[in-house]
Order: structure tokens, then sequence, then C-alpha cells
């Protein structure tokens, strides 16, 4: 992706500060500055990839691990009772930084519809 760093490249490359509850070599988990829960991560890839409408076929094994390090987060912060995975996706769909990221919600019993 050309153009400046995103906010979530700077948090990767550890230029501005974020409180990072796991990472491995292919992602980054932190906790989201602005919560709407009492839980609330944000699970990015290192990998720069816009949003989940510029996932390629080749991204399958990342796109499977950036699920499941959802899932294992959740089970890590005793999320036993449910959570919510979120991923907001372009303009319409709510997405206001150009990172993918996994939204992990949890804490509080969620509503439906989403606004
Ligand atoms: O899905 P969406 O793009 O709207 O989500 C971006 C999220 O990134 C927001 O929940 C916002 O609070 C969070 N954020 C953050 N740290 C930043 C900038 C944004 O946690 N420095």
């Amino acid at each position: 992706m050309a153009g400046e760093k995103s906010i979530f490249k700077k948090i990767i490359d550890r230029e501005i500060p974020a409180e990072i509850v796991y990472e491995d070599e292919l992602c980054l988990a932190f906790k989201d500055v602005n919560p709407q829960a009492p839980i609330h991560v944000l699970v990015i890839p290192k990998q720069e990839i816009q949003s989940m409408a510029h996932l390629e076929k080749e991204d399958q094994e990342l796109a499977g691990h950036l699920v499941l390090t959802v899932g294992k987060i959740a089970e890590m912060l005793g999320l036993d009772n449910g959570y919510r995975m979120i991923v907001n996706t372009g303009t319409e769909g709510g997405q206001t930084v150009d990172h993918l990221h996994l939204h992990l919600l949890g804490g509080r019993s969620m509503q439906w519809p989403p606004g």
C-alpha cells in the first residue's frame, strides 16, 4: 500500500504506543483506545492489507490465523460466556482505519441488530 503509514502500521512498528495483549509472527492484538465493551481488542495482521475486501486467495492461511487468534484471545481473557467478532469493511461497513482489523468485543451482553 503506497502513501503514509496507517495508524496501525505505526503501532506494529512501535512508533506509537498501544496496550498489546498478544503478538506472534503474523499478527498483533491490542486494546482498542475507545472501548465499546468491557473487553475490546483489535487483532491486526502485520502485513499491510487494507481491508477484508482486499484479502486474496493467497491470504487464506493468514485470514484463518486471524480468526483463530480472536478465539484464542477470547479464551485467554476468560470470555467463556461468549463474545462478538466484527470486521468493519469499507465506508458503508463503518471502517475508519485502512488496515484490516478484527474487533473482539466481550464482557457484556451484545444487542442485535448492530447500528
Ligand atoms: O472498524 P473501525 O475502522 O471503525 O475501527 C477502528 C478502531 O480503531 C476504532 O474502534 C478505534 O477506537 C480504534 N483505534 C485504536 N487506536 C488508535 C486509533 C484507532 O484503538 N490509535
